[in-house]
């Protein structure tokens, strides 16, 4: 895993649709380029009295269609050019889902697991005050994403607040709900990914009761996963795994009962309704439907042609290198890409920004019914470029969204 470039993925995506829109060469050099990137080296007290400097980052790609929006990770191989690729993919999500956003990302380089919880609110904090200058809810809107949580978005909207001397829910999305955080944001990447999924479904003629879905990750997307698409959608999981490995059993798997596993152990492994298998084997599943929750570049050149699945749904940003997606596409695979089958969480962080900005809290069933309906129309202007233009979903999401944002480039025209 991590041998692609992130970043260079991403500004090759850009390059191959820039151009076969027909884009000049210095429209797609500038939508290759974050417009303002900020390391942060930052001091934090560790809790046996040591001083540790910490990097972080915060990249904002895009703001052509309005205020940069995304995710903040905690994890050891953070790097600018991850974050950069990040903030770029979050422009074209916000974009093919039509939210008022241009995209940004954030990372610290840490690992979380080791770290108390005093240490990591001590360094959500500090790292907080450091990026306080360049977001805002009317400049850059953070949210959960690696190893980050309804916590982790507590803590910063506090920090802000304190230091600006009044609330300021929206400044984060993914807040707990007693401070202005929205009802389904939790599972909201994973809701979004099943009504993708069943659309998918739909097109290709397969029955959802009698399918099959191997997930990789166990985190907040891949759990909700596992758990919407056996309970609500009907399928049988029958794979899932984390960081630690994965688990297999062919006769299906109860999320739930692998959910309070992990919470019990630390990880899937060791499952004893199940054999243990490895990430590798989890991506090669024999299913109908394969759900990436993890980390980017992991359905690489070399185990493309072993992934059996009919559908892949990106839950995780990035998972499919270009030259995997090449081989899958000339498979067959429907890959529903992250920009789309991963946008119910922004999405819903959309929905909850909105609502902070009223002070006007909605039901959970409005929720998930204009998630529902936006997730669809989507799907449905993504596969219609696809029929049109005869091309992979992919490249559709990524032809519709590179319009939108260059549409409203030149409407706001150079300044000066
Ligand atoms: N981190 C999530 C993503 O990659 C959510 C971002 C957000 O809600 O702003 O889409």
């Amino acid at each position: 895993m991590g041998q692609e470039n992130p970043y260079q993925m991403a500004v090759k995506q850009v390059q191959s649709v820039g151009r076969l829109l027909g884009l000049k060469e210095e429209t797609i050099d500038g939508l290759s380029k974050p417009r303002r990137e900020l390391t942060v080296n930052f001091p934090v007290r560790m809790d046996d009295g040591h001083v540790r400097t910490f990097t972080g980052f915060r990249v904002q790609h895009n703001h052509a269609r309005g205020p940069c929006k995304g995710g903040i990770r905690y994890h050891p191989n953070v790097s600018l050019d991850e974050v950069r690729a990040l903030s770029m993919w979050m422009t074209w999500k916000c974009a093919v889902m039509g939210l008022p956003y241009g995209g940004a990302k954030g990372g610290i380089i840490c690992n979380p697991k080791e770290m108390s919880k005093n240490e990591l609110e001590r360094m959500t904090r500090r790292f907080t005050s450091e990026i306080m200058m360049i977001i805002g809810p009317h400049k850059d809107i953070p949210a959960p994403d690696v190893y980050t949580d309804s916590q982790t978005m507590a803590w910063i909207m506090d920090t802000y607040s304190m230091s600006v001397g009044y609330p300021v829910p929206g400044v984060v999305t993914g807040k707990p709900l007693e401070i202005g955080g929205s009802k389904g944001r939790d599972e909201a990447t994973s809701r979004g990914l099943m009504y993708v999924v069943q659309d998918a479904a739909r097109i290709l003629n397969i029955d959802l009761k009698s399918s099959t879905v191997a997930v990789q990750g166990f985190g907040n997307v891949g759990w909700h996963a596992a758990r919407l698409l056996a309970y609500e959608a009907g399928c049988k999981v029958i794979a899932v795994s984390d960081s630690s490995g994965g688990i297999l059993n062919e006769n299906g798997l109860d999320p739930l009962e692998v959910f309070e596993h992990k919470r019990a152990t630390g990880s899937v492994k060791d499952f004893e309704r199940a054999e243990n298998i490895t990430q590798e084997e989890l991506l090669e599943t024999d299913c109908t439907i394969l759900v990436p929750a993890a980390l980017e570049d992991v359905i690489r050149r070399e185990n493309a042609d072993l992934i059996k699945a009919g559908i892949v749904a990106e839950g995780a940003n990035g998972p499919t290198t270009p030259e995997a997606d090449r081989i899958l596409r000339e498979k067959g695979t429907m890959v529903i890409p992250d920009i789309l089958a991963n946008a119910g969480g922004v999405t819903v962080s959309y929905f909850e920004w909105v609502q902070d900005l009223q002070f006007f809290f909605w039901s959970i069933e409005e929720i998930k019914k204009r998630l529902k309906d936006l997730m669809r129309s989507s799907f449905a202007a993504v596969h219609g470029v696809s029929k049109t233009q005869e091309v992979d979903l992919r490249t559709a999401a990524y032809m519709l969204a590179l319009k939108e944002v260059v549409r409203a480039a030149e409407a706001r025209g150079m300044f000066p």
